[in-house]
This record gives C-alpha cells, structure tokens and sequence, in this order.
C-alpha cells in the first residue's frame, strides 16, 4: 500500500527490477518472502499505537505484509498511480475496485468486450445490490456518451478487447468520464504498463490480472488496483482489508520475480505475435487476422498512439467455421489448449465454444466472434517452432 515517489524519475525495466525492496538487516539481494499471518509489538504500547494509527507499522497480513507491499509499491510505480492494492485474483481486483467505489443505485457503463467472468459479476452479482451495468461496443465513441445516465459512475474497459482486438481510445474516454462526473477503470491486462500505461492518458484506476502476463509464466492467480491515494489507498483498500482478498505474501514474491523480466517479455511476446501475425495473413486457408500490429487492423493508428508494441494477443478466422477450427486445433503437437494467456508457452483458444460459449448464437453473432475463429496468446518458444505446429496441422486440414 505504502508507495514512494523517490525513484519516479527511473524507466518501467528499472522500476521494475528495483522499486520496493527495503532490505533487511541480513543483508539480502533478493526480495524476502515475508511467510507470517502476524506482526509482534515490543511492547502493549507499541501496539496500541500502531492499532490507532497514530505510529505506522505492520498488524495482520490481511493489512498489510512487507513482500505484498513491495508488489504493491512496484506496480504502483510502474503504472504511475499513487497506490496499488494486491488481490486474491483479477476478479477480486474489480469486485473490490466496484465495491470500494461504487453504491446501491449506481450504474456502470461498461465495453461489451470484457471477460466473461466480469460480465458475470456485473451482471448477475452487482445487480443484486443495486448495482446496474449496461454495455456498449467499445470503439464507438458516439454510443458510449449517449449510454450515460445520470446514476453513471463508472466506465469500464479493456483495450485491446479479448479476442477481436479492438481498441477503446482511453484519452477520450478519459475526457467523456470526466466531463460527465464519473470515473474511468481501465483493465490494462493485456498491455500491462510496459505497453500501456491508461494513468497517463486520464484513466482513474486501473485493475489487473496478475495471474496473466505480471507472472508470465501461468503460477499463481493474482490481482491488483491501481490509482490515487483517495480512490485506491483509502476507499478500495478499506473494503479489500475488511473482506479479505487479499494477496498471499507468496503469489507477491512469484509476481515481483515476473516483475522483473515483464519489459523484456512483453517485447518479446509483441515481436512473436507480429510476426505470426503476418505469417498467418499469408494462408489461403485463414480469412482475417485481428492484430493491432496489423496495418489492416481498422484501429491501427489508434494503436500506434496508445501503445508502445501491439501485444501479445491475436486472433484469426479459419474458413470452414467450427469443425475446421476444432481440427485445426486438435492437430497442434507443441501450443496448449488452455484458456490461459501471457504465458512463455503459446497458448491456443477456440472462443466460440469455450469463453464465450455461454452467449447465445445471436450474441456472438453480433459480437463479431464467429465459429471459426481462434485465439493464440503468443509465448516466448522460438517462432519457427510456433509457426511449424501451426503449419503441420494447416498441412493436415
Ligand atoms: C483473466 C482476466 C481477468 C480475471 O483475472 P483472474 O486472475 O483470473 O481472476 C480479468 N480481466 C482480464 C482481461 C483477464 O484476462
């Protein structure tokens, strides 16, 4: 929770690599795992005084821990928020962020490309308190400004959405969220700040998946919220101390270690995806690619303003719909079939009947995602073993 703003003037690697740690007496390099529920006091004053508030220190790991306070402090630094709350998982991440921020009778304007599960909670759980969530497409400027409500207090997006890469203009949002008295919550995922850094372009919070690319390597589940001392330090904290999902001061250590490669790799990841991006564009058997590397993307401009790289993430429609996709994927040797994405191993997707096989046919129809399409999160194999799976199992279409 703690954040200093000493070291701001450092790049996102070196933030990376060295914001956070307070080192120990013993002298340690690498950052210490911190495996206790509690913290002692020297004396019955002591802990009064740090129970009332009126000396800072450590209680109760559900507070506070030093090794989740150094992730905190690191992520804070590198999104460039005042302060960074960890979580149990990227879904207590929003529904923390939403019970922090939000009351009975509010309402959240929100992209219809989300995660399924954040759809879920809005839609079935929120609304039970009071909540309600309406949804818009996510690059259509006109039809976000027209959906706000008096009662609006939040806009909510991820860019690039999840699997059809559209892009949502942040600065612009940022502008429309303002103007209209709400807030704007950017779930920066995909991107992460090595990418893309929403705080910068007018964002009011952001929310992650930590089990996504901040690990890297598919661990641990993990989540974080950041932004100001107001919104995160105070208001999403106290409900995240009060109902307990928090971060385990073990998760924090596997997340900070994944901290410190994340510039490398993201560059990496987008260096991949480009070019099987392009590789893919080139086979008769594939209809579209959705990439935002891509200068065929229709946001590709938008992309090159908001991003540093286009990411790690595409997706590619297949002629022949769901059976060719199904066989297609069945025939890969090396990429695993698993929902998962921002790992070093390429992970592969079938959308249409896996994360969004829950929405009706009509739905995915006008959510653009078609039965034959497929989803790669390109991982850190060498890409000509990438491409040759791909290739050997096109071979056997
Ligand atoms: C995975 C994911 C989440 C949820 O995170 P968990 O760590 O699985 O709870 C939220 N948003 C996006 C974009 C995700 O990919």
């Amino acid at each position: 929770m703690k954040q200093e703003q000493s070291n701001s003037g450092w790049g996102t690697a070196t933030q990376a690599i060295r914001i956070g740690h307070r080192r120990t007496a013993e002298g340690e390099h690498s950052e210490p795992i911190f495996a206790t529920s509690s913290f002692v006091f020297r004396s019955a004053a002591e802990a009064a005084a740090i129970f009332s508030g009126d000396e800072p220190g450590n209680i109760y790991s559900r507070f506070t821990n030093p090794t989740v306070a150094c992730f905190e402090e690191r992520l804070a630094a590198m999104e460039g928020g005042e302060t960074c709350v960890a979580t149990a998982s990227g879904m207590s991440a929003i529904l923390a962020a939403c019970m922090g921020l939000l009351q009975s009778g509010d309402h959240i304007l929100s992209s219809r490309s989300i995660f399924g599960s954040t759809t879920i909670l809005f839609n079935k759980y929120l609304a039970r308190f009071g909540i309600e969530t309406s949804y818009v497409n996510c690059t259509d400027l006109d039809a976000w400004q027209q959906a706000i409500r008096p009662k609006t207090r939040l806009l909510f997006l991820e860019t690039p959405s999840n699997p059809l890469t559209e892009l949502a203009d942040i600065r612009a949002l940022a502008e429309l969220a303002h103007a209209n008295g709400c807030l704007l919550v950017v779930d920066n995922c995909f991107c992460t700040p090595v990418l893309q850094r929403p705080l910068a372009l007018g964002a009011d919070i952001v929310v992650h998946s930590a089990t996504k690319y901040l690990d890297g390597q598919g661990r641990c589940l993990g989540g974080a919220v950041v932004g100001s001392a107001q919104l995160v330090g105070e208001d999403v904290y106290g409900v995240l101390r009060t109902a307990g999902a928090t971060m385990s001061p073990f998760n924090a250590w596997v997340f900070l270690k994944g901290l410190e490669t994340l510039s490398l790799r993201m560059r990496a990841h987008s260096e991949q995806a480009q070019a099987l991006a392009h590789w893919l564009q080139r086979l008769p058997q594939v209809q579209r690619v959705y990439y935002p590397g891509l200068e065929s993307h229709p946001q590709h401009q938008l992309a090159v303003r908001q991003q540093s790289a286009p990411g790690g993430i595409l997706s590619f429609e297949v002629n022949g719909g769901q059976a060719v996709a199904w066989r297609l994927i069945d025939a890969l040797q090396m990429l695993s079939i698993t929902a998962n994405l921002g790992d070093t191993k390429t992970t592969v997707t079938h959308p249409a009947s896996t994360t969004h096989g829950r929405l009706t046919a009509k739905e995915r129809e006008v959510a653009g995602i078609s039965d034959g399409l497929i989803r790669i999160a390109v991982g850190l194999e060498d890409i000509d073993d990438i491409q040759a799976d791909l290739a050997q199992a096109f071979d056997l279409l």
